[in-house]
């Protein structure tokens, strides 16, 4: 019998609960999942903001990392990254949306052609288990993650009162956004049930995954670097996160699944990446990949909010589902029916307090402007300065104020009105398209979808950091799965699209050698 190989994945977020399970299934693999912060391995022992799917959880399990979202914003704005075992996963709005056929034909076309739509639809379907359109053709109905929509009846007032008013401009409905080509209003996909956030630990370690002798989660462990022979990845150094003694613990495959912000920053100090990014940090240099973080892609939001009319105030609920449905819609930039997102905020939550505000929030699904992450540290606990860079491309401008002229036609409406009146921005910006172009580089900040920092690609294209893989270029034994690897944002929030790579490269991974 062959001796198992031992496999090391940093980083149990989202795309590393899918590959411990997902590589730990057969005796092949010993695999070791390294997490900086604390696991809950069972249902009842999860901590609440964690449990409760209603609202993001942003501090209590977060790594405290700001960006400054534009160049007109001159304060840091919080950038939240969940730190627990799941990950973002575990802190997120639930949304579950895949992106459309023609995201992923867009990664195809760029000579990837194991990522065309047939390929990544196979993998969708494969990691959900839909609750509301199992047996649809476009569907799985026995993956991992449960998947459910609010119906009518579990809509609070302005989240009602949403579709009605895209009813009365002529949108279509919309029952299944992750149908293929759909638009129009509905409600999310979400991986909420009963209230309840269902994460990627939750959905992939389960008892019996967590019961496998070859696989250990190590949680409240940090990882500084991965250890190399030459080019060649042959461990991990690692030390407890409260602090204590560094140890190198030997693998055969390291693969990095720390997240967009984290994952270039394990790499820069461990000796990958460009030439001066790695002399600033001033490490060994093990090998110059000059890919690695030169773009940082998101989706850049924005918002208009609105005051609850005084009748309506009893019937606010600070406790109400954020988010419950959504408007997908196309911009006139773009050839497509569904590149934008409009949806509507049953309140705002300032400075951790919930108050009686609701909003109508976009998201530009297809932004042509990038960020800049950069690491002036090799200390792996030192924090990256992030640069978002949102809306100085004139192209994603036009976009966000055409959103926020249809977001105010919206709010005109009658079942809209009945609900809220207008609070901010005044009048007097929202009626001149002008003075909105100026005033979105006030109001932006991210849809918290960093992504692409770390792309893969063809062999001739000098813009990939790794194969189609993942595998990192320069050096053996390493990769990277996780939202990094997107070499451009697919239009919809991020979550299942991280999922089914991580789905996608175990299946690679696995495959019976052809
Ligand atoms: C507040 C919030 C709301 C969001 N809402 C949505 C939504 O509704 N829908 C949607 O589609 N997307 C949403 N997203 C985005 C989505 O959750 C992420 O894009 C996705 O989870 C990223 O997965 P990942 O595996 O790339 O990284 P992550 O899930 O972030 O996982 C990275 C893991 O690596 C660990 N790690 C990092 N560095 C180290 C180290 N040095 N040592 C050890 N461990 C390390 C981290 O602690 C973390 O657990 C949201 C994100 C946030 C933060």
């Amino acid at each position: 019998m062959s001796t198992p190989e031992r496999v090391i994945i940093i980083g149990a977020g989202s795309a590393g609960c899918v590959l411990a399970a997902r590589l730990s299934a057969s005796g092949d693999r010993e695999v070791l999942l390294v997490e900086a912060g604390p696991d809950y391995p069972t249902p009842s022992s999860l901590a609440p903001d964690l449990a409760d799917g209603r609202e993001n959880s942003v501090k209590r399990h977060d790594w405290g990392y700001d960006h400054r979202p534009t160049t007109t914003v001159k304060v840091p704005f919080p950038f939240p990254r969940g730190r627990v075992v799941g990950g973002s996963s575990a802190v997120n709005t639930c949304i579950a949306l895949r992106g459309q056929p023609w995201d992923y034909e867009e990664w195809a076309s760029r000579g990837m052609p194991e990522w065309s739509w047939a390929h990544c639809l196979r993998n969708f379907k494969r990691l959900e288990r839909d609750l509301d359109f199992g047996d649809h053709p476009d569907h799985g109905n026995d993956g991992p993650l449960p998947i459910r929509r609010h119906p009518r009846s579990e809509l609070v007032g302005w989240q009602a009162a949403f579709l009605d008013a895209a009813d009365r401009l002529g949108f279509p409905a919309c029952e299944d956004s992750n149908r293929t080509g759909s638009w129009g209003a509905g409600p999310h996909a979400m991986n909420k049930i009963d209230g309840r956030r269902i994460s990627a630990a939750e959905a992939w370690l389960t008892p019996d995954v967590r019961a496998r002798t070859n696989l250990t989660i190590q949680a409240d462990t940090l990882v500084r670097r991965v250890v190399f022979r030459g080019t060649q990845a042959v461990g991990v150094e690692l030390e407890p996160s409260a602090g204590g003694k560094a140890v190198t613990v030997d693998a055969d495959e390291v693969i990095l699944s720390a997240g967009a912000v984290n994952t270039p920053g394990v790499l820069l100090r461990s000796g990958v990446g460009p030439r001066h990014q790695l002399s600033t940090l001033n490490v060994d240099v093990v090998a110059y990949n000059e890919a690695v973080n030169q773009q940082l892609l998101d989706h850049p939001g924005v918002a208009i909010f609105m005051r609850p009319r005084f009748r309506t105030l009893p019937s606010f609920r600070v406790n109400a589902p954020l988010i419950q449905n959504a408007l997908r819609y196309g911009s006139k930039a773009n050839n497509y029916n569904n590149d934008m997102l409009l949806q509507p905020g049953s309140r705002l939550i300032y400075m951790h307090h919930t108050v009686p505000f609701v909003s109508l929030m976009t998201a530009i699904g297809k932004p042509r402007g990038t960020g800049v992450l950069r690491y002036s540290s090799a200390d792996p606990r030192s924090r990256p300065v992030i640069t978002s860079n949102f809306l100085e491309n004139p192209h994603d401008r036009g976009m966000a104020v055409e959103a926020m002229m249809l977001a105010t036609e919206l709010a005109a409406t009658p079942p809209m009105r009945r609900i809220a009146t207008h609070f901010w921005p005044s009048r007097r910006v929202l009626t001149n398209t002008r003075r909105t172009d100026k005033w979105v580089r006030t109001a932006c900040d991210s849809g918290y979808h960093p992504s692409g920092t770390v792309p893969m690609g063809a062999d001739d294209d000098a813009s990939a950091a790794t194969d189609p893989q993942g595998r990192v270029r320069g050096v053996t034994g390493l990769r990277v799965v996780d939202a990094s690897l997107m070499p451009t944002i697919p239009s919809s929030n991020i979550h299942l699209a991280t999922l089914m790579i991580a789905e996608r490269i175990a299946e690679m991974m696995t495959a019976a050698p052809t």
